[in-house]
């Protein structure tokens, strides 16, 4: 089985529908790669979640770990970040009349729940509003647009455009 199938993350949680009130599983995934769309391949997904009986359908919650990538803003190369997924959802039972906003339900017929559109929705929210490739990046020469990371261009700081310093000086505060 491909570590990319979406199937990881489809638990069968039938027997929650017999249980009393109360009754939850703990489950932990250790996966190198998921895909949870197809936008969307989580590297690794790792971390701990308990799915838990109540009236209205399975409680669904706990903390998943992954990383995202996304271009560096300072250099825009592809910056790694990590992230938190909090898992924090109800999937309701089928014989439940879903709330209109709701979307998460629990698939009465197999008893499944999917959870990769939820790991997916969740991990979107999750990416850093800062992305950064590394603590000390340089970034780019705002002039000649060399990677100062890769190496020192020969742009003189004296000769630089006055706009693009103001810029520069606006960039950097
Ligand atoms: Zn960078
Ligand atoms: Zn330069």
């Amino acid at each position: 089985m491909s570590s990319n199938n979406r199937s990881l993350l489809v638990f069968n949680f039938g027997f929650l529908l017999e249980a009393t009130l109360g009754t939850s599983r703990k489950l932990e995934l250790d996966y190198p790669s998921v895909k949870v769309g197809d936008d969307l391949t989580l590297t690794p997904l790792t971390g701990k979640f308990t799915a838990t009986r109540i009236s209205e359908g399975v409680y669904v919650s706990g903390k998943l770990h992954s990383t995202v990538t996304a271009p560096c803003m300072r250099c825009l190369e592809e910056a790694i970040s990590p992230i938190t997924i909090h898992l924090d959802e109800l999937f309701y039972y089928p014989e439940t009349s879903l709330p209109a906003e709701e979307e998460y339900a629990f698939d009465g017929e197999t008893g499944r729940i999917d959870l990769a559109p939820l790991v997916r929705e969740i991990a979107f929210l999750s990416y850093p509003v800062r992305p950064i490739c590394k603590p000390d990046c340089q970034g780019l020469c705002m002039e000649c647009g060399q990677n100062l990371n890769i190496g020192d261009c020969d742009c003189e700081d004296d000769d630089i455009d006055p706009r693009m310093a103001a810029l520069r000086g606006l960039l950097e505060q």
